[in-house]
């Protein structure tokens, strides 16, 4: 069954064209990696897909579920399970982030969370990705490290338990151990979810851990290759410049 239907999407910034037209097929249970040079366009196709105002579908269609949600407001689309992990995670001063993945979580579901089943929960969870339980009551983000940040997107990500994730150069400016314990929790949030991954990345490292159904090499807002994770191998040998010059 389709999760995502991607087609022919044309984004723009401002007047500035972006995507110019991309097909892309997401089925549930599925990993697609997603990669290209930089300032290609991939980060732009995620905030698309999250609804982020800043950019304008200018073109096309994005089918989710069976439904057109170009139109979709990005909470609405949260609500409906579509998670996006930022390159740069926000800092909110004021609201822990046990505070913060709660309220997400009444807002995604509906419903009040019971706190001591969320308490226990978000323990377990920020065990598995190593993190110390006092960041459970400190202000999101807010004098976190990078890897921090990293991780506690990546905890969100299990709280929330979203039926699409889009994670966007989550590993990059991560150390190998703190980039493992970000594909531990990938792995833990496949074997609690039927849900697809679209793994935006520069770092193979992270796909390590991960089976990989679909690579696609995005170049200058389009997709020029679309193949099996063995794309990820023939990049990592031969750099984008043979897909640039195929364009
Ligand atoms: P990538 O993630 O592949 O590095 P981006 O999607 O961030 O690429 O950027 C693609 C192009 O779009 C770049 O030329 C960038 O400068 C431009 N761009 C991205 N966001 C905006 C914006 N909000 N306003 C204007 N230009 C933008
Ligand atoms: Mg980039
Ligand atoms: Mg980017």
């Amino acid at each position: 069954n389709d999760l995502l239907r991607i087609q022919n999407l044309k984004v723009c910034a401002g007047e500035k064209e972006i995507l110019h037209g991309i097909d892309l097929d997401i089925h549930e249970n599925e990993v697609h990696v997603l990669m290209g040079p930089n300032g290609t366009g991939k980060s732009t196709l995620g905030a698309a897909l999250m609804g982020n105002p800043a950019y304008t579908v200018t073109g096309g269609d994005i089918i989710y579920k069976g439904q057109n949600i170009n139109e979709m407001p990005d909470n609405e689309r949260a609500k409906n399970g579509i998670f996006l992990s930022f390159q740069n995670p926000i800092e909110i001063p004021g609201i822990t982030v046990s505070a913060f993945i709660r309220s997400a979580l009444e807002a995604k579901t509906g419903k009040r969370v019971r706190l001591f089943s969320f308490k226990k929960e978000l323990e377990e969870k920020m065990a598995l990705l190593q993190m110390d339980p006092s960041y459970a009551e400190r202000d999101l983000n807010v004098g976190f490290s990078g890897g921090e940040k990293k991780k506690t997107e990546i905890l969100q990500m299990l709280m929330l338990n979203p039926e699409f994730v889009i994670l966007d150069e989550t590993d990059s400016g991560l150390d190998v151990d703190a980039v493992r314990t970000v594909s531990k929790g990938i792995e833990a949030y496949r074997k609690q979810s039927r849900g697809s991954l679209l793994v935006i990345t520069h770092s193979t490292k992270i796909l390590e851990a991960l089976p990989v159904d679909y690579t696609h090499i995005m170049v200058n807002g389009k997709i020029v290759k679309t193949s099996d994770s063995s794309l990820i191998e023939e990049v990592n040998e031969n750099g984008f410049a043979a897909y640039e010059n195929a364009e």
